[in-house]
């Protein structure tokens, strides 16, 4: 059985890190997808971990390539998500989540008509804005793009098949592993495993 693809998307500041980092310590047999990036490594961030960082004509030699499931001009930079690790990955049996932004997950949406589509959402843009201040990585210029962007990233929504609203964040995420369960019990998922048993 092929494993499932995740897709998380929201606003920046949302909570979609922390809550992919914790799915990713909760569930089993799932694993994190590596982007490629043009933006600059920030803080701690090493090339390989948090991103794979790359030139612009790097980047675009990537794209000519055919190396990315999707890509997306993001802020200014470039973000992708690399082809191959997520096909082998997922014919393995193992679930992918993405953490990435709306153009790229409409992209992934068309290429995978059944994976998971999420999005997370702060309980208003109030709260949003606070947590981007809170964040502290991020400077004026950015915070003020990352929140005039924000409401037009929620205006997507109807591609989405789920919304999480990251109140508290532990129901957040208890939420959004919930989804992730239920889909893998779906019938539809498990076809092939039930007609292998009713051959018994
Ligand atoms: P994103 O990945 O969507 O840009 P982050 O996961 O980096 O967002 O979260 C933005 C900030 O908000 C971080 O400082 C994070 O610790 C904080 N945060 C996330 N979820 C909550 C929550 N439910 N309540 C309070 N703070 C939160
Ligand atoms: P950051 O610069 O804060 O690490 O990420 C900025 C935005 O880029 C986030 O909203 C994140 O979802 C998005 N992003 C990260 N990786 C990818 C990717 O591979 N593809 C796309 N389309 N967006 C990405």
């Amino acid at each position: 059985m092929s494993g499932l693809l995740i897709v998380i998307a929201g606003p920046s500041g949302a909570g979609k890190g922390t809550i992919y980092n914790s799915l990713l310590e909760r569930l089993p047999n799932t694993i994190a997808s590596i982007s490629a990036t043009t933006r600059k490594p920030r803080g701690v961030e090493q090339d390989g971990v948090h991103y794979f960082f790359k030139t612009v004509s790097e980047f675009e030699s990537m794209i000519e390539r055919d190396e990315l499931l999707e890509y997306a001009d993001v802020f200014g930079n470039y973000y992708g998500t690399p082809k191959k690790f997520v096909m082998d990955s997922i014919q393995s049996g193992k679930n992918v989540i993405l953490e990435i932004d709306v153009v790229g997950a409409a992209q992934i949406k068309r290429k995978f008509p059944s994976c998971i589509m999420m999005f997370i959402m702060p309980p208003s843009f109030e709260v949003l804005e606070k947590r981007l201040r809170g964040r502290a990585t991020d400077s004026e210029e950015s915070i003020v793009r990352r929140l005039s962007e924000a409401k037009r990233e929620l205006s997507t929504y109807e591609m989405f098949d789920y919304i999480v609203f990251n109140d508290d964040l532990q129901q957040a995420i208890s939420q959004a592993e919930a989804i992730i369960c239920a889909e893998r019990n779906k019938i539809s998922r498990n076809e092939s495993k039930i007609k292998q048993l009713l051959n018994e």
